[in-house]
């Protein structure tokens, strides 16, 4: 494979480079000896989905007549827009799921994640008594399919209460004989402690996400404390105590990590409280990473009810800590959209920006990173890279009776021209 006239973001973006590619190994990198004219194309680290729930995508609008084994979703749009009514749709729209459904929307959710960059993700699949382990037979299929474009991790993930009303014990049992039965193909223990009817419950529900995992040596991810209700029990707290307790870091490989999703409660705490928080994860040296979700959080924090006094509460601290996930990087507007929302104008801001859906949403989710600087050094083992290219103009309809009407098009040549005016999908490409 050979690669003309690329820019790479570890080197000056006046820098144009040719790059020979063979038996997996990057063997010459060279200036280019492209023409200076033409239009060149910036190579990166690829996109890394940390959270994305592979039962769920195109419920809404998959769009293709009702059959045994095409079930139809429409009746369930939302009509209120409420967090409670997305939560009962969701338990319904489960009671519907086929193999072959799981299995299409999974496709499409995959194949459509490539052809934007992704080449990594964890996969969230629900285990409970309605699904048995329906969803996750379809995530093993869908990893083994996708494996030679796409790093999957599965999830095994209970959204639903695993202690609290008459279907806790079940659900809980579905999960740790899931575990069991299918060990090898479930890489993470994912679990919703706020859906527990009690604070008592969400703390078991923890305590046992945590025991469970340690058990299975499993990553683990919790969706939690997802309100902004400044009077309501923070669970990272009980997260982070009980991560201690079990002595997670003794217990369970290095590479094996924590990751608290959502989290938009965060944006309530004082100052003081966020900092005590960071030092005690700090001193435990635990593995601990926050996905940050902006679009579905923003839909959240949009909504206020009576309780809470910052229905839009500046989300400003968790910036440094999160990961931004590409799920909601990938439309044109989304990377301003994180510079606004985060309060990020900088060039160094657009590179840390960048990193929240590459490399840090890998370390997240504890894949191997390999430095990008040393991925490029001649002699290196070649990884998929994401390669974005320029075209030289843009053009438009003319006014009738004019001659072809074209722009210079503007040159993206550095990791702030990609997160500030993100490109559309057909200029990005995986390479490798
Ligand atoms: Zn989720």
């Amino acid at each position: 494979m050979k690669l003309q006239n690329v820019i790479l973001a570890t080197e000056s973006s006046d820098a144009r480079w040719d790059l020979e590619v063979s038996d997996s190994v990057l063997q010459t990198k060279e200036a280019t000896n492209a023409d200076r004219g033409a239009p060149s194309s910036i190579l990166l680290p690829p996109l890394c989905h940390p959270h994305i729930h592979l039962d769920k995508p195109y419920i809404l609008t998959c769009n293709h007549a009702p059959s045994d084994r095409h079930p139809d979703y429409t009746d369930l749009a939302p009509q209120s827009g409420s967090f409670g009514e997305a939560l009962a749709s969701t338990s319904k729209a489960k009671e519907r799921y086929t193999a072959e459904d799981l299995y299409l929307r999974g496709s499409q959710l995959l194949a459509t994640s490539y052809q934007q960059g992704v080449t990594s993700m964890r996969a969230f699949v629900e285990l409970d008594h309605v699904t048995g382990t329906l969803p996750l037979q379809a995530a093993i299929r869908l990893k083994q399919d996708f494996s030679h474009l796409v790093q999957v991790q599965i999830c095994a993930f209970a959204q639903d209460p695993v202690f609290s009303t008459g279907h806790g014990e079940e659900n809980r049992s579905t999960i740790e004989k899931a575990l069991r039965d299918f060990d090898c193909s479930i890489d993470v223990l994912g679990s919703t402690p706020y859906v527990e009817q009690s604070e008592q419950d969400s703390v078991k529900n923890i305590d046992w996400a945590i025991r469970t995992a340690i058990e299975h040596g499993a990553h683990l991810d919790f969706h939690l404390d997802y309100n902004l209700d400044s009077s309501a029990g923070f669970l990272v707290e009980p997260v982070i105590r009980l991560l201690g307790e079990h002595q997670w870091t003794r217990r369970v490989d290095k590479s094996k990590t924590i990751v608290i999703g959502h989290c938009t409660h965060l944006t309530t705490l004082p100052s003081r409280k966020m900092l005590d928080m960071a030092s005690s994860i700090r001193q435990q040296k635990l593995p601990l990473h926050f996905v940050g979700l902006p679009t579905s959080d923003l839909f959240m924090m949009g909504r206020p009810t009576e309780k809470q006094t910052t229905p839009h509460a500046r989300p400003e601290a968790p910036f440094r800590q999160c990961i931004y996930t590409v799920r909601d990087w990938r439309s044109p507007a989304a990377g301003l959209l994180g510079g606004g929302l985060y309060q990020a104008g900088t060039v160094d801001d657009a590179e840390l920006l960048f990193s929240c859906v590459s490399s840090r949403a890998r370390e997240a989710i504890g894949l191997s990173n390999v430095g990008y600087e040393d991925l490029l050094k001649e002699g290196s083992e070649w990884r998929p890279l994401l390669l974005i290219e320029n075209i030289k103009r843009m053009s438009v309809r003319p006014k009738p009776g004019y001659p072809d009407f074209e722009i210079p098009a503007r040159q993206r040549v550095s990791i702030k021209d990609v997160v500030w005016d993100p490109p559309e999908v057909s200029l990005r490409s995986v390479v490798g």
